[in-house]
């Protein structure tokens, strides 16, 4: 078509690059997080548009490429409407999964089109290592897909020999990737996208349990760059500045994760290598604990001063978001001073419950994070956790055996009493049991977190 003069496709370009910037800004906070999202995709929409504007597409190509937008949209449009927010990651793996095996398979064609031309050596290092980590993005991410989905194990993967088959691989992608940079070779690209794959799942099967979401974040990061890098080689800088904002923005993401779980990022690639284990057991426990009817806890609520709810992945698959927040409003009209205490992994994705409770109309200033929330925990008289158990666990202050040990929790052991809302003695993610449900001052309120809450604002009626 090519109806778009090269250098106003450039300045188009940046004014996507722009909404990009802006669209980060505004997920940022939950406030601007529906605007962000939307000035990104319109961003993207702007992109997607310029390049066929001022492209000068030859024979069928133009068909190809409308055809394979259309097939993409008709595969992703729905799987992610329909997806659970509790699914959420996932989705996130495998459409950066898809992200990096196109920008490699990009790079392969590259170099196939170079054949017989001279591209620089600077194009063809580019084209290098998008090939490299694309293609590790790509298996990494379908293999912690299959993880969270639980098609396979989500326990970490050691298979034999992994340490030194994982520095083979590294050292064979150096030495192809050096080799494609200096003879823009084909084979030897197709060669390094082999390595490449390899590479990657040798990196995420020894990554389980609590880990394998930061893992998604770091290959996130590692598609940012492989996009930057093919904007490198194909002088494109909409791909250059998308692709760099996406590995800072990833890279960022992976340390804030790593540091919410007291881990850092090469414990939890390595840790299972040196005989560590990052997820714990699944058993049920059978020790005893002191029952709650709904009843009692209304009456405990109605007489407390101050009261601190802690949610947690449960809350999500009750979807019990409104009648939680039904039931902080009803004390708060009572007089109790009633917040919520938000760990920053409490859920299956960063600001999961921020989402949820904003989904709920929660006011923004009544979300304490957990340092604030943690300080005013000697004073508090009663916290009700609703579907959490890990980010409450003082395992994480008092075992180092835990896989959780060093991550900071919400102390709600240091509160007058505990009440906790789940259906069973099952464990959380990290799979080990919570001696705070075993504690005196605690009370486990058994059933689905939603039918427990309705239950408890019923009988805050009449009391
Ligand atoms: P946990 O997984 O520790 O606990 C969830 C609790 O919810 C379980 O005790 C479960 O018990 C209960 N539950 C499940 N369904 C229901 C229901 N319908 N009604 C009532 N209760 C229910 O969740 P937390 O939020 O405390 O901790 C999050 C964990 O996830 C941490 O280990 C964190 O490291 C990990 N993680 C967090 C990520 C993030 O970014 N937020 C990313 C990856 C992992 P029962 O089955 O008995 O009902």
């Amino acid at each position: 078509m090519n109806l778009l003069p090269a250098a106003v496709a450039e300045v188009i370009y940046l004014a996507a690059a722009v909404c990009f910037i802006l669209a980060l800004k505004g997920l940022s906070s939950p406030r601007g997080a529906r605007r962000g999202n939307l000035l990104g995709a319109l961003g993207a929409a702007i992109a997607v548009v310029t390049v066929l504007l001022s492209t000068d597409f030859r024979g069928a190509n133009l068909a190809f490429v409308l055809g394979s937008v259309g097939i993409g949209s008709a595969v992703a449009v729905p799987a992610a409407r329909r997806v659970k927010m509790t699914e959420m990651p996932q989705l996130v793996a495998i459409f950066n999964g898809v992200g990096g095996g196109a920008a490699a398979v990009v790079g392969v064609i590259e170099l196939a089109e170079w054949m017989g031309t001279e591209p620089g050596a600077v194009a063809t290092t580019a084209t290098a290592f998008a090939i490299l980590v694309g293609s590790t993005s790509l298996l990494g991410s379908i293999l912690t897909y299959f993880k969270l989905q639980g098609t396979i194990t989500s326990r970490p993967i050691v298979v034999p020999f992994a340490a030194p088959l994982m520095v083979a691989a590294l050292v064979a992608g150096v030495g192809v990737g050096v080799a494609v940079a200096l003879t823009g070779n084909v084979w030897l690209g197709v060669v390094l996208m082999a390595v490449g794959l390899a590479f990657g799942a040798l990196l995420v099967l020894p990554v389980g349990g609590a880990d394998v979401p930061i893992v998604i974040s770091l290959l996130n990061a590692f598609t940012g760059l492989t996009v930057a890098a093919s904007g490198w080689a194909m002088s494109n800088t909409l791909l250059l500045v998308a692709g760099t904002l996406v590995g800072a923005s990833g890279s960022i993401l992976t340390i804030a994760m790593a540091t919410a779980m007291g881990r850092s990022v090469t414990g939890i690639l390595f840790g299972a290598l040196k005989g560590g284990s990052t997820a714990g057991s699944t058993q049920t426990s059978d020790r005893p604990v002191r029952r709650a009817q709904a009843e009692d806890v209304a009456i405990t609520l109605a007489y407390a001063n101050k009261v601190v709810v802690v949610p947690g992945y449960g809350l999500a698959v009750a979807q019990a978001q409104h009648v939680v927040a039904e039931l902080v409003t009803a004390l708060r009209a009572r007089g109790v001073d009633a917040v919520y205490g938000i760990h920053p992994v409490a859920g299956r994705m960063p600001g999961h419950m921020n989402v949820l409770l904003a989904e709920a109309n929660v006011p923004y200033e009544l979300l304490v994070e957990a340092d604030d929330i943690n300080a005013a925990m000697p004073s508090t008289d009663v916290v009700v956790v609703v579907g959490a158990n890990d980010v409450v666990n003082p395992a994480a202050r008092t075992d180092p055996g835990a896989p959780i040990y060093g991550m900071p929790i919400i102390n709600a052991d240091q509160a007058g009493q505990t009440i906790f809302l789940k259906r069973s003695m099952r464990p959380g993610f990290a799979g080990i049991e919570n001696e705070l449900l075993f504690s005196e001052k605690t009370q486990v309120l058994f059933g689905d977190a939603k039918e427990s809450l309705t239950n408890v604002v019923g009988a805050l009626k009449e009391v």
